[in-house]
This record gives structure tokens, C-alpha cells and sequence, in this order.
């Protein structure tokens, strides 16, 4: 862990691997019973999201399409306007297709609620979210999430694709930053 985190900044570690591979293998049983019908075409929201979807493919046996999108929000710091940007829009036509949006966390939920209305406007025939963390929380306004990893509380967390300017996606474990040392 020193490698990843020379100055000590990680304060705890809130999930560890382990129990996040559980989950995962979990959450990929239940999409492959209720899509065994329809694969459906995984959108992975950058660049949060990247470790759980290459772990979360892997635990689905369906003929399953990828897609990415990567979106940037106007907020500043840790407030979160609202307003979103597309930064990288996605190659495929979603038009008919069943669409799963993979996220690593909702917060405010402002983000994905945004996200949703823009997709929904390209007429995909089913359109639902999973996401590896949730902070109910921190919840402004409602998303209907169907596959949810943890609920975790009001903390920042960082590792498995989350990060702190940058820092920490390639960590294992989900872990949260000392604020103390942050200034
Ligand atoms: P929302 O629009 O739901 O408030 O914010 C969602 C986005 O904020 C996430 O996709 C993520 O990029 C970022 N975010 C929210 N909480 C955290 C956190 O605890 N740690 C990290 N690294 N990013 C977060």
C-alpha cells in the first residue's frame, strides 16, 4: 500500500478487495439471470468507473457490448452544480438497445440524473443503472439505481477506479482519504 500511498494520506480502509470481488461476482450473477434474455450493451461512465465495468464484464456470461462516455461537471470542488458536460460521447447507437450505465458512485445523484435524461432521448428500449457505491445520504434528487454495490457514508473515498486528483484508482481496496492531512 506504501507504493500507491507514499505520504500517507489514506486514513482507512472502508471496503477491501475482497469483499468488493464478492460483490462484483454478485451483482454479474444477478445481470446474467435478468438479462439472459437481452444482453445488454454496458455503458461505463469515465473515468471512475474503469476497474469496476473490466471486473464487472468479467463476472457477466452473456454476449455482452461495451460503450464509454466520459462527462465533466461545471461544479467546483466538491460542489456539483448540476450542469453537466459531455466530454466523450459514446460510438454506438443506443437506439432499441437494453442499456445498463455502469457509474462507480452516486452522490447528489445530479450527475447520473442528467446522464439518464440524455440517454433516454435516444429511445434505447430499457435504460437501468448500476453502480458500485451510493451515499443515500447525499441524495438532492432521485435515481432509480437497480444494482448497487455498498451504501457507504458521507465520507470521500478513494481507490478501484475513484480517485483524489488523479491519485489512488489503482488501488484494490476502497479506502478514505485523511482530511486532516488535505489542509
Ligand atoms: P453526483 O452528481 O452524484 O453528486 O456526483 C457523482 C460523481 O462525483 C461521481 O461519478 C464521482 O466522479 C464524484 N464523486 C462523488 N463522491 C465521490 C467520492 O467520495 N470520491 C470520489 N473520488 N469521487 C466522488
Amino acid at each position: 500500500m506504501n507504493g500507491i500511498d507514499p505520504d500517507g494520506l489514506i486514513a482507512e480502509t472502508l471496503i477491501g478487495a475482497d469483499a468488493i470481488q464478492a460483490r462484483v461476482a454478485a451483482i454479474g450473477a444477478e445481470i446474467t439471470a435478468d438479462y439472459a434474455d437481452n444482453p445488454p450493451l454496458l455503458v461505463c461512465v469515465l473515468k471512475g468507473a474503469f476497474v469496476f465495468l473490466a471486473d464487472l464484464v468479467r463476472a457477466i456470461d452473456l454476449p455482452v457490448e461495451v460503450d464509454f462516455m466520459a462527462i465533466s461537471s461545471y461544479g467546483s470542488g466538491t460542489q456539483n452544480s448540476g450542469i453537466v458536460r459531455i466530454v466523450k460521447d459514446l460510438e454506438m447507437t443506443i437506439e432499441g438497445r437494453d442499456v445498463l450505465v455502469v457509474e462507480d458512485i452516486v452522490d447528489s445523484g445530479l450527475t447520473l440524473s442528467y446522464l439518464i435524461k440524455s440517454l433516454q432521448a435516444r429511445r434505447p428500449r430499457s435504460l437501468a443503472i448500476c453502480a458500485l457505491l451510493t451515499k443515500p445520504e447525499r441524495r438532492e434528487v432521485e435515481v432509480p439505481v437497480r444494482y448497487v454495490g455498498f451504501e457507504i457514508p458521507n465520507r470521500f473515498v478513494i481507490g478501484y477506479g475513484l480517485d483524489f486528483d488523479e491519485r489512488f484508482r489503482n488501488l484494490r481496496a476502497i479506502g478514505v482519504i485523511d482530511e486532516a492531512r488535505l489542509g
